[in-house]
């Protein structure tokens, strides 16, 4: 009984993680010199330049080799990664940030939200006041430029647009390059109402759901290959799928309103 019992507590305080997260995924070029070299599905993305390279996120803190084999694949090395951005600052996509800067030098560029959690290895991210017995630490980095939204980042001739999307995270962002959009879907991972640690999470992602539904894009990937689907739209070398997107994103905005309205019900 007490037996049963604590192995109910540990697998509830510690559930396993994703082993997709972890699995290797064929690197591929999305739309010109935007690349992807992430894991079965945390999504990483190369934006390769003459100038040196932008990354987008990093996976786990261990996923270096297997981004790294990516991008040689591709024909280049995460050693002329130049910028370093994120999508939110959660150490599924940042706990390898410290480990890409030591091998290039990188710059970190974090959005204004997203750049506290970067710099104190997201010890002041409201998930870890919400999960207080589970760590997502990472290894911090100094941030070298504070992004605002509609800002580009420009290098080596590629401009990459930053779309401020907060909610998820308090700088929850996506980009916009080469006609692609990046987006960072927005999935609800800690309380909404009266949430001392971020009282302006709800305004937040009610306005982050009226941008989404306001780009319309044609090609478009996410932090997550599940997603967008990485393994269907790998197959058909395409990434154009606007209907997907418009469902996808009605789909994260009734769970969010659901998550609401459950957590209005319960007060
Ligand atoms: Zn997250």
């Amino acid at each position: 009984m007490r037996l049963t019992l604590l192995l109910l507590l540990a697998f509830v305080s510690l559930p396993a993680q994703n082993p997709d997260w972890s699995a290797p995924f064929p690197a591929h070029t999305i739309a010109g010199n935007l690349h992807y070299v992430g894991t079965k599905d945390l999504a990483c993305y190369l934006i390769t330049t003459p100038q040196g390279h932008i990354l987008i996120n990093t996976g786990l803190a261990d996923s270096v080799p297997l981004m790294q084999a990516s991008a040689k694949k591709l024909g280049f090395d995460l050693k002329d990664v130049k910028i370093l951005l994120t999508m939110q600052a959660h150490y599924d996509h940042v706990a390898a940030f410290a480990a890409v800067q030591k091998l290039s030098g990188a710059k970190v560029y974090a959005t204004e939200g997203d750049a506290a959690y970067l710099e104190d290895g997201g010890k002041s991210d409201p998930l870890f006041l919400a999960f207080a017995d589970q760590d997502f630490s990472f290894k911090p980095v100094k941030v070298d430029r504070r992004l605002k939204d509609g800002e580009t980042v420009k290098l080596g001739g590629t401009e990459v647009k930053v779309i401020s999307l907060p909610g998820h995270t308090r700088g929850a962002a996506g980009y916009s390059v080469n006609g692609v959009l990046i987006v960072n879907l927005p999935s609800v991972v800690i309380k909404l109402m009266g949430n001392k640690a971020y009282p302006n999470i709800v305004a937040d992602y009610e306005a982050t759901f009226v941008k989404l539904k306001q780009l319309h894009p044609t090609a478009w990937v996410a932090g997550h290959g599940s997603q967008y689907d990485l393994e269907a739209k790998y197959a058909k070398k395409s990434f154009v799928d606007p209907d997907g997107y418009t469902k996808a994103v009605v789909s994260y905005e009734k769970t969010f309103k659901e998550k609401l309205a459950k957590e209005h019900a319960s007060r």
